[in-house]
């Protein structure tokens, strides 16, 4: 008001009522539109920063969705082979302690042959529930090839992994397979297994348990056998 009264007089004009009450009003009616504009302003700030959070949050679940879902193999649910490698060998990071399983679907070829692809597929997926259901729950489980798993026992002794591995040989050989309804057809793996030394690497791991598990298939099949080279099972 003190300004608006100086610059009156200073330009010669009249001092009246208006010039007390226009310098109050004014600024009293511009303010009051100026104050809920900035307000609704900040609501709406606050409610595009709520929807923003929450579309980040979805981002990332699907993201984790995705790269959960890139890691496995479809068919069966388990990790595909790199992931294993990347699981496995994640593992060897934290401890020494823990042996590896590689396990093969016997004469898997026939089953094909006989019974056709789509039928395999079946065969296949019942193999691996069967290997789900023998090892134990924190075991890394992956599909390293068409009708080869791999079982990373974690934290596993050589007499535990044996275990492990007779479980999973019953467990399979137990399969009632019936294609088409008819009579079961025999399903039976080979596993080859070693237990981790200190100080091999996962290529080293997979070598040693290629190994036996050709062994076990030169054997017979149907069989578990371990870096002591002794049958486990049959
Ligand atoms: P062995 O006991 O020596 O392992 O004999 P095998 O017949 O199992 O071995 P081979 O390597 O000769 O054949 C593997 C078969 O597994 C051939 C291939 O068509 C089949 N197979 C691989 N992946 C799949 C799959 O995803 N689905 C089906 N149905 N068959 C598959
Ligand atoms: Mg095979
Ligand atoms: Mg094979």
């Amino acid at each position: 008001m003190a300004l608006v009264l100086t610059v009156i007089r200073l330009t010669g004009g009249i001092v009246d009522t208006a010039a007390y009450v226009l310098p109050v009003l004014c600024p009293v009616l511009i303010a009051f539109p100026f104050s809920f504009h900035t307000f609704w302003q900040r609501e709406k700030l606050k409610v595009a920063h709520a929807e923003l959070t929450h579309a980040h949050a979805q981002l990332a679940a699907a993201h984790k969705r995705l790269s959960e879902k890139a890691s496995r193999d479809e068919m069966t649910g388990m990790l595909n082979r790199e992931n294993f490698f990347a699981a496995l060998d994640g593992s060897r990071r934290k401890t020494d302690r823990g042996a590896l399983l590689i396990i093969d679907a016997d004469h898997f070829k026939q089953i094909n042959d006989s019974f056709g692809h789509l039928t395999g597929d079946q065969a296949l997926l019942q193999i691996a529930a069967a290997i789900t259901r023998g090892v134990r729950s924190g075991d890394i489980l992956g599909r390293i090839g068409g009708e080869e798993f791999g079982a990373f026992l974690v934290g596993a002794t050589n007499d535990e992994a044996k275990l492990v591995a007779e479980r999973i040989r019953s467990e399979v050989e137990a399969l009632r397979f019936q294609p088409n309804d008819e009579r079961s057809v025999p399903l039976t793996v080979s596993i080859g297994g070693t237990t981790c030394k200190s100080e091999a690497n996962v290529s080293e791991l997979m070598k040693s348990a290629d190994k036996r598990l050709y062994e076990a298939k030169r054997r017979g099949r149907n069989r578990a056998i371990f870096d002591t080279g002794v049958p486990e099972a049959a």
